[in-house]
C-alpha cells in the first residue's frame, strides 16, 4: 500500500520553488489523500498491534522482532528510500506522519524505526554508491536487517567532531580501532554505520564514515544498558578491535564524515519529533480517557476546570509542536534549508512529550504513578528525546546560530 501511495505522491510532487510547493497542511484532514491513507494505516498497526503489547515489552526488555518484521512488511522500515533499493520512496511528512503513530503505539518501536530510516538508511541513500545500496540497503528497506548509526564515544556526544575511533588506510583496507557509546539497535543490527578519525591533526575534518559489518571479526558489544524509557529497543557499545574492512565500506569520501552526520542529524531530528509527538499524542489519550470516567465530589473529573486547564496545556504544545514537526518536514521535502527548522521541530516536541507525560501523571493522580497504566511508562519514555540525536541545548544552540547567520551577513 505504501508503495502506492508513494506512486501517486510522486506524481503529484510539486516543483521545488513552485507555489504548490509552498503548501502548508494544518491537520489530519487537509493532508493530501496518500498521507491521510499512511495515516490510517499505522493508526490501525499502532492500536491493534503495537499498543498492546508496548507494556509488556517495555517490562521484559524485549525488542519488538515480530513487530519490526511487520513494519518491514507494510513498508515502514524504508518509508523514504529509493524504490529502486526497495524504499517506498515517500516524502518526511509520511514519514512524520508515520513516526507520530508508530510511536504513540509504542516509543520503543518508534526508535527502532526512526534509527533504521533517517540515521542509518538515509546516509547510505544520500551517500552510498549503487553497489553500496545494493547490498547495505536492499535488505534494510524490507526490514530483513537492522542497521544503527554510531557517533557518539563515551568521550564525547555533543561533541561529535572529536571522535577518538581511529580508522588507518592499508592498501585495499582500513583498520578500525575504538569504541562508539549508547548505539541504538546496537544488539540487533547486522550493519554498523561507524565515524572515525583518519586525520586526527584535520579534527572534524579528518573524520569519515564506515559500513562496518558486525560480524566483523574484533567487532563485539557491550552490554545492553539498563534504561529508564524505550527499554525494549536496545542500546549498548560498539567495540572495535583492530576491525578490518574493504576500502569499498568507505562511505562518502574520506574527510566527509562529520559533514555526513551532520546531515543526517538534520533529517533525523525530524524522525525523533515525530516519535514524541507520538508519546505526547498517547499521554493524551491517556489522560482524556482517564477523565471522563474518573468520578469526584459526584462527577467526572473532566468537569473540573483544573483538569481542563492540564488537557488544554498537553493539547496546546502537541499541535503547535506537530505544526512544527511538519513544516519542517516540507521543507526538506521541496528542497529548502531545513536544519534550524528540524531543530525547533525537535526542541518543542520534545518539551512536549515531557510535558505531556507528566501532566497525565497528574490527572490519573495515584494510577498514574503505578504500570497498571500506561502514563508512567510515557513518562519514562519521554525524557530520552530531550537528549538523542543533539540535547535540547545542542538544539538551542542550532537555532540560535542560524538565526544569527541571518543577521550577521
Ligand atoms: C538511549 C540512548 C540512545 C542513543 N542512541 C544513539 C545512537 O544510536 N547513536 C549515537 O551516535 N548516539 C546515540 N546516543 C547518544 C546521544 O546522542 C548522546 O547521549 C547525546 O548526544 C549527548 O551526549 P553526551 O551523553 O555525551 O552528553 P554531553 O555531550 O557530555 O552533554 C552533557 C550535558 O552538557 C550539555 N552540553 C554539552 N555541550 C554543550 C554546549 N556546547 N552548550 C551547552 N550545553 C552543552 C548537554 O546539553 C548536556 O546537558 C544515545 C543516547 C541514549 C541515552
Amino acid at each position: 500500500m505504501l508503495r502506492l501511495a508513494a506512486s501517486s505522491i510522486r506524481s503529484r510532487a510539486p516543483q521545488v520553488g513552485s507555489r504548490s510547493a509552498l503548501r502548508c497542511y494544518t491537520t489530519h484532514e487537509q493532508l493530501p489523500e496518500e498521507h491521510q491513507m499512511i495515516h490510517e494505516m499505522c493508526r490501525k498497526f499502532a492500536d491493534e498491534e503495537l499498543a498492546p503489547n508496548a507494556g509488556k515489552w517495555d517490562k521484559n526488555h524485549e525488542y519488538p522482532a515480530a513487530a519490526v518484521q511487520k513494519m518491514g512488511e507494510l513498508g515502514l522500515m524504508g518509508i523514504s528510500f529509493s524504490s529502486d533499493y526497495g524504499g517506498a520512496d515517500l516524502d518526511y511528512l509520511a514519514y512524520a506522519i508515520a513516526m507520530e503513530e508508530v510511536s504513540r503505539g509504542c516509543a520503543s518501536t518508534g526508535v527502532v524505526m526512526s534509527v533504521q530510516n533517517s540515521l542509518y538508511g538515509g546516509p547510505v541513500d544520500k551517500f552510498g554508491t549503487p553497489e553500496q545500496k545494493e547490498e547495505f540497503l536492499m535488505p534494510y528497506a524490507t526490514g530483513e536487517k537492522i542497521g544503527c548509526f554510531g557517533l557518539s564515544e563515551p568521550g564525547n556526544g555533543s561533541d561529535a567532531g572529536a571522535a577518538s575511533t581511529t580508522a588507518v588506510k592499508t592498501g585495499d583496507s582500513y583498520t578500525l580501532n575504538g569504541t562508539k557509546a549508547w548505539i541504538t539497535n546496537a544488539h540487533d543490527a547486522s550493519t554498523a554505520i561507524v565515524f572515525a578519525t583518519t586525520d586526527k591533526s584535520l579534527k572534524h575534518k579528518g573524520i569519515s564514515a564506515f559500513l562496518v559489518p558486525t560480524d566483523a571479526p574484533g567487532f563485539s558489544l557491550g552490554a545492553k544498558e539498563d534504561k529508564l524509557g524505550i527499554r525494549a529497543s536496545s542500546t549498548g557499545n560498539l567495540i572495535m578491535e583492530d576491525v578490518v574492512i574493504p576500502a569499498s565500506n568507505l562511505l562518502g569520501a574520506e574527510g566527509q564524515g562529520f559533514k555526513v552526520a551532520m546531515t543526517t542529524l538534520d533529517a533525523g531530528r525530524i524522525g525523533i519529533a515525530g516519535q514524541a509527538l507520538g508519546i505526547a499524542s498517547a499521554a493524551i489519550d491517556c489522560a482524556a480517557k482517564y477523565a471522563v470516567e474518573r468520578k469526584a465530589f459526584g462527577s467526572p473529573i473532566a468537569k473540573l476546570q483544573m483538569v481542563q486547564q492540564m488537557l488544554a496545556k498537553m493539547a496546546l504544545a502537541r499541535d503547535s509542536a506537530r505544526l512544527l514537526t511538519w513544516r519542517a518536514a516540507m521543507l526538506k521535502d521541496t528542497g529548502k534549508n531545513f536544519t534550524k527548522e528540524a531543530a525547533m521541530a525537535k526542541l518543542a516536541a520534545s518539551e512536549a512529550a515531557t510535558m505531556c507525560a507528566h501532566q497525565a501523571i497528574q490527572v490519573l493522580g495515584g494510577m498514574g504513578y503505578v504500570s497498571d497504566m500506561p502514563a508512567e511508562r510515557h513518562y519514562r519514555d519521554a525524557r530520552i528525546t530531550e537528549i538523542y540525536e543533539g540535547t535540547s541545548e545542542v538544539q538551542h544552540l542550532v537555532i540560535a546560530g542560524n538565526l544569527l547567520k541571518e543577521y550577521e551577513q
